[in-house]
């Protein structure tokens, strides 16, 4: 009997469930920052009247996130971080605070210098990714959700085939 419960011990211990975060609060701030920010900035559209001083509040949680961040070095999602415009840190959600179009300023008109331009419609800033030139690319963020790596087989390895 004693040795059926050590192995369920170590069996939940191995669960990818309960993995130990290391700086789980701060996390836990910053998630709740983003979460903050993000009610205010689209809350911000459906009322007019307290519309600005919603705005500014979801830029000042935005802002916290940022510093927060720096600070305690915890690093944030590529998703998270793209979502956020780093000149005046509003919240990009696209089509209510940020414009999105394909550009190709080549002469030849070829896709492959298409270029994919996120403007955050408060300040103007752009994010420009070059798009055209691998249609098959994943993002290294979205890539552990696709395909897992065998062990034996490097990263360089995989991109090459
Ligand atoms: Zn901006």
């Amino acid at each position: 009997m004693g040795k059926k419960d050590k192995t369920t011990k170590t069996n939940s211990k191995n669960a990818p469930t309960s993995k130990q975060i290391p700086n789980r609060d701060n996390f836990a701030r910053l998630n709740y920052l983003y979460q903050l920010s993000n009610h205010f900035t689209v809350g911000s559209s459906c009322s007019s009247s307290c519309s600005s001083s919603n705005q500014s509040l979801a830029r000042g949680y935005d802002r916290n996130l940022d510093l927060l961040s720096k600070r305690t070095l915890s690093k944030l999602s590529p998703s998270v971080k793209r979502s956020i415009c780093k000149k005046c840190h509003v919240l990009l959600i696209p089509g209510m605070t940020m414009s999105i179009r394909l550009e190709n300023l080549s002469k030849s008109q070829d896709p492959k210098n298409d270029v994919f331009v996120n403007k955050c419609l408060n300040c103007g800033e752009c994010k420009r990714f070059p798009i055209g030139a691998d249609r098959e690319y994943i993002p290294f963020y979205e890539r552990g959700y696709i395909d897992e790596p065998k062990s034996g087989e490097s990263f360089d390895e995989r991109n090459n085939i």
